[in-house]
């Protein structure tokens, strides 16, 4: 039995080290595609439901691979967070939206930015500068944040915030609902809005229980009665769209709409 144990343990040891090396590879990766800034910024439209209108675009990075691929940000996001190159690839993706921002209509652009990078040092006097060194207009860009980057400091958080809205960008709150304590937080902190996480508005269809509805019609009241602006997120049918105009919803994003496509200037 002693043998049989020793050897599981080995077989585990080869396995973690096999998951290891396959780590650090991304990750040699990963800086090789910052230093020769192999990425592509695509962008899905959000739409004014009722209307069907652009209001605006999220930017969406996406890994372009040596063999042309492109890599999802699922794939290296996490461990671009952990081996903090994540910044790096953050301030790629902002610098061509901002050549984007200085040169679109008026139409706004959202980007992502991951819990730790929100929370470091300069991270708005940077974004700041960038986008009035590109002529971007600032009241047109938008910056979503999850949940965790305001759990670490919420003093920082508060005043990174405040910043923000001072210089006229807007700041939502991503994927609503998943989180824990999303709702002290949205009295607390100075948000413009909240996206309604994906995994509610797939909830909703005909023949559902009605439970994501539910779901979705409360976060929809509730961000009316904090004046929050609300887009919905990962709408796919007519039914959820239909759905979501009836809850009151004013924004929404999804496959129904248009998927990230490139819109470069
Ligand atoms: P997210 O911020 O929640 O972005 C929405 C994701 O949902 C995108 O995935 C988008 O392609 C996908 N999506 C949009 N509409 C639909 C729909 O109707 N159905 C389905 N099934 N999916 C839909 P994507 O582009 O793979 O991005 C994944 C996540 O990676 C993002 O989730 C965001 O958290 C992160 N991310 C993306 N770009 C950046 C970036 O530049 N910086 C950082 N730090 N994170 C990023
Ligand atoms: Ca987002
Ligand atoms: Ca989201
Ligand atoms: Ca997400």
């Amino acid at each position: 039995a002693k043998a049989l144990g020793r050897g599981k343990f080995m077989v585990f040891d080869e396995e973690m080290r096999a998951e290891s090396m396959r780590l650090l590879d991304l990750e040699a990766d990963l800086r090789r595609a910052i230093n020769n800034e192999s990425f592509e910024v695509v962008y899905q439209p959000v739409v004014a439901i009722d209307r069907a209108t652009v209001v605006g675009h999220e930017a969406l990075v996406r890994w372009i691979a040596p063999d042309g691929r492109r890599i999802l940000p699922d794939r290296f996001i996490g461990m671009g967070e952990d081996s903090g190159l994540i910044q790096a690839v953050d301030w790629l993706v902002y610098k061509k939206v901002a050549a984007r921002l200085a040169n679109a209509g008026d139409t706004y652009v959202s980007i992502n930015v991951s819990p730790q990078h929100f929370q470091s040092g300069d991270f708005v006097e940077r974004l700041i500068a960038m986008m009035n060194d590109a002529g971007a207009d600032l009241n047109r860009l938008r910056i979503e944040i999850t949940e965790s980057a305001l759990m670490e400091d919420d003093g920082l958080a508060m005043e990174v915030l405040m910043k923000l809205r001072r210089s006229g960008i807007k700041t939502l709150l991503d994927d609503f609902g998943t989180g824990y304590s999303a709702l002290s937080y949205l009295r607390r902190f100075p948000l413009y809005g909240i996206k309604v996480d994906r995994s509610f508005v797939s909830g909703m269809s005909a023949d559902g229980d009605g439970s994501s509805e539910a779901l979705v019609n409360a976060i929809v009241a509730m961000s009316h009665a904090l004046d929050l602006e609300c887009v919905a997120e990962g709408v796919e049918t007519e039914y959820q769209a239909q759905r979501l105009v009836a809850a009151g919803c004013g924004y929404a994003q999804g496959f129904l709409y248009g998927r990230p496509g490139s819109l470069d200037p």
